[in-house]
């Protein structure tokens, strides 16, 4: 958008919606903004930024692209689950066919609380496309803490959630949420299944937030909004800022400060993984009863928890410490955890 070119025919409409016009496109040229998760809300959030013309955009992925992606993961194709392709790679493959100026930049790594500053530096804004907690409430620590614009989005089954947390101004995830619940209390896309609506108004929600957070976040009224693609129905629910919010309001970042106690272990030449969240215990007889339900084979073996689910073994501690077998790539496990745990 300098003046001395051509007009950017690439751009014409977008610049012509009178709120965004040629400022706006401009400052959506210089902004840089990190995805975290280019799955089902990450591959819509992904195109939407790269088509709408974004500076720069950090992809941060841990995992492969899987045939049962393929339904709801748009910018994925048979041939990269056939070859198990990382997804930040094929993302960048799709993303870099759509052409224009957005810079790509992709990280296949599990964004933890040493990786998250760095991705995040100089970031302008910082979008979930993530489908666990740990790494929202991880997301949130940071962004409240180095004062970062981030929009939380959720979906699953044919509804979803999202919130635009604005540091500062309105209220931080654990305003609304105070407290993940425990491994396996939600349920999750694995466990109650997803549909592509559902991930499209929510991604979509997100996407638009993001253009005006980085364009004139100025009038913007944060609040939790549900979407359901199922009933039609749209509510925004009441979100106010909590004063007594640990977060925004004490500053204390656990998260964070956690740091390494959330990694996942491989355990050497077993094929097997250790997962270990901080938090509250699962409740067994809970999470075995929806694995079951999401068609997995489970037993208790004494206090354990075993369930087969996909090409892995789970067994599942009292304490929430879970082993999986069938891998020894720790971003891998983490995936699988969150899907079937839903940490
Ligand atoms: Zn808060």
């Amino acid at each position: 958008m300098t003046g001395t070119g051509p007009p950017d025919r690439r751009f014409e409409r977008q610049v012509r919606f009178a709120p965004l016009g040629e400022s706006g496109q401009q400052r959506l040229a210089e902004s840089r903004v990190l995805l975290v998760g280019v799955g089902a809300l990450g591959g819509v959030l992904a195109q939407s930024l790269t088509r709408a013309g974004v500076g720069q955009l950090v992809l941060a992925d841990r995992d492969v692209v899987e045939e049962s992606n393929l339904p709801r993961q748009v910018l994925f194709e048979d041939r990269h689950a056939a070859e198990g392709v990382p997804k930040v790679e094929a993302a960048l493959e799709s993303l870099g066919r759509i052409g224009g100026p957005t810079r790509l930049e992709a990280h296949a790594l599990h964004v933890d609380a040493s990786e998250l500053p760095r991705l995040a530096e100089g970031c302008d804004l910082v979008l979930d496309g993530t489908d666990n907690l740990a790494t929202r409430y991880l997301v949130n620590d940071h962004c409240v803490r180095a004062g970062i614009p981030w929009i939380y989005g959720g979906v699953v089954g044919g509804a979803g959630l999202v919130l635009p947390v604005l540091p500062g101004r309105g209220p931080c995830l654990r305003c609304v949420f105070r407290e993940p619940p425990p491994p396996g209390t939600l349920p999750t896309c694995d466990t109650a299944g997803v549909v592509l609506p559902a991930v499209g108004l929510v991604a979509s929600l997100q996407a638009g937030l993001a253009l005006r957070v980085l364009v004139e976040p100025d009038g913007l009224e944060p609040a939790l909004v549900e979407l359901d693609a199922w009933s039609g129905e749209v509510r925004r629910l009441r979100a106010g800022r909590d004063e007594a919010c640990p977060c925004c309001g004490g500053r204390e970042f656990p998260w964070l400060e956690r740091g390494d106690a959330d990694h996942a272990v491989s355990l050497c030449g077993r094929n097997t993984v250790q997962v270990k969240r901080t938090g509250a215990a699962p409740d067994l007889e809970r999470v075995g009863a929806r694995l079951e339900a999401a068609g997995a084979a489970v037993r208790r073996a004494g206090p354990l928890l075993r369930a087969e689910v996909e090409e892995f073994v789970l067994t599942v501690f009292p304490d929430g410490r879970t082993l999986i077998e069938g891998t020894d790539d720790c971003g891998r496990a983490e995936a699988v955890y969150d899907r079937w745990l839903g940490g």
